[in-house]
């Protein structure tokens, strides 16, 4: 419905339609009368609704606004001198909506009657920002709520900014606990012993700028310390000012069981548990390593079981093994205090012995082995009886390489073979 123009509110008008500050304003402003009908409006106007001026001209301002209820109470408050900011959604030609702020300001300072200045912001682009925050926020909390690893910012004094839920599962704890941790010194429950390491690193990376990796035990509390890598990233700000440090704590207890569990593999009998020749010829690579710069002589005791092929043709590959299992255990229960024993294969066993130079100390430890092994071995089939041929090596020449020393043994093992077996032999070297 078309309204005919208030001829006083034409002369204001008239004089506002020069001043820049309307015509070049980027906001929408409608100059509308004491009901709401459109007297003039700006080029911005024109733009934000995509009417021309001539087409806004005479109409209810609610004609172009989609919640007209609200913008009716808006308008009756505004002529109430009850200036607030209303949020509206303005009708687009093209039937769009569109969020605008809405802003009104008397023609008159002290009459209303006079009709209003309308200004309207565009919130579109403010909305698409805002919803683009929160979205972005949002796929943060989803990520960091989410994933198993325990996420945690840290501000330049160390405070805790954030720390994801995360933390509670892997360390077993309840929110209160929590709560408490996060008041605590920030490395509280690390193991003592990785301080340290955790201090540097931290100092380190916020000085250079490189991220960290380093692998610590954290208490958990019920399983007790957990292993865990922690991967710390400081952030900088544009004025290259450190600002946080970005710490991600992953349990890595199972993988690092798995390890161990390889490396054990790597250095043990799997028929035995003992030793085996790879971890026997590390010790020994150790204890030349003490000769060469301490003097520290030590001494191989190289066996072999006698006729051990007898043993497996006449009672199975089955006995054969109960007995090498134990001869292991009586020769690791005879040197464990001097030192180490390892199988070599089939049924050759070597003990290592630290710090060992005179040939008593070696004879003696030969006839306790001798009076174990001679001892009846009792297997699920038969009581075996077993001789062995051992050759000895002291080792107090330096610089020699690790073939050398046991050479010198297998040598000397050698010869109580040829000489008819179940017999000792030392050698010097
Ligand atoms: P010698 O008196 O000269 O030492 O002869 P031997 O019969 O003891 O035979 P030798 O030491 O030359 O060879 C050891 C044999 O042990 C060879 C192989 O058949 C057997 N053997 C090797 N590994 C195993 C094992 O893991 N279990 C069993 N049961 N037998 C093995
Ligand atoms: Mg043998």
């Amino acid at each position: 419905m078309k309204h005919s123009p208030n001829s006083q509110n034409a002369k204001n008008v008239a004089s506002i339609n020069d001043q820049t500050l309307f015509k070049l304003n980027t906001d929408a402003i409608l100059i509308i009368d004491h009901v709401g009908i459109i007297q003039n409006g700006n080029a911005a106007s024109e733009k934000i609704s995509g009417y021309s001026l001539n087409e806004l001209k005479n109409q209810s301002f609610l004609t172009f606004i989609e919640n007209k209820e609200q913008a009716k109470a808006c308008f009756a408050n505004m002529m109430k001198g009850i200036m607030s900011e209303t949020r509206i959604q303005l009708l687009h030609k093209s039937g769009k909506q569109i969020n605008c702020l809405v802003k009104c300001i008397p023609i008159n300072e002290s009459d209303f009657k006079n009709g209003l200045y309308l200004i309207l912001k565009d919130l579109s682009m403010y909305d698409s920002l805002i919803s683009k925050y929160r979205q972005s926020e949002l796929n943060f909390q989803i990520i960091a709520e989410n994933v198993q690893d325990v996420i945690i910012l840290m501000n330049q004094q160390r405070q805790y900014l954030y720390v994801s839920p995360s933390i509670q599962q892997m360390f077993g704890l309840d929110s209160q606990t929590v709560e408490k941790l996060l008041q605590k010194d920030p490395f509280y429950y690390n193991h003592p012993e990785y301080t340290e390491l955790l201090e540097q690193s931290y100092i380190e990376a916020r000085k250079t700028g490189n991220p960290f990796r380093i692998i610590i035990k954290i208490l958990h509390k019920e399983k007790g310390w957990v292993w865990t890598e922690v991967k710390g990233t400081p952030v900088f700000d544009d004025e290259n000012n450190f600002r946080q440090m970005v710490l991600v704590v992953s349990d890595i207890s199972a993988q690092k069981e798995k390890q161990d569990q390889l490396e054990y593999y790597a250095y043990h009998d799997p028929l035995t548990g003992l030793p085996n020749r790879r971890y026997f010829e590390k010790c020994l690579t150790e204890c030349i390593e003490k000769l060469n710069l301490k003097g520290q002589t030590f001494s191989l005791i190289l066996f072999d079981i006698d006729d051990f092929k007898k043993i497996n043709d006449s009672w199975g590959h089955e006995i054969g093994d109960q007995v090498i299992q134990e001869v292991a255990n009586r020769t690791q229960h005879v040197v464990v205090e001097q030192g180490i024993a390892a199988r070599l294969g089939g049924d050759e066993f070597i003990v290592l012995l630290y710090n060992c130079h005179a040939e008593e100390e070696v004879k003696e430890v030969i006839h306790k082995l001798q009076n174990e092994l001679l001892k009846e071995i009792v297997t699920e089939k038969k009581t075996i009886e077993i001789t062995n041929s051992i050759g000895a090596t002291i080792c107090r020449k330096k610089h020699m390489s690790e073939t050398y020393y046991f050479k010198s043994a297998d040598v000397a093992l050698y010869e109580v073979k040829q000489k008819g077996k179940n017999q000792y032999h030392i050698n010097y070297s």
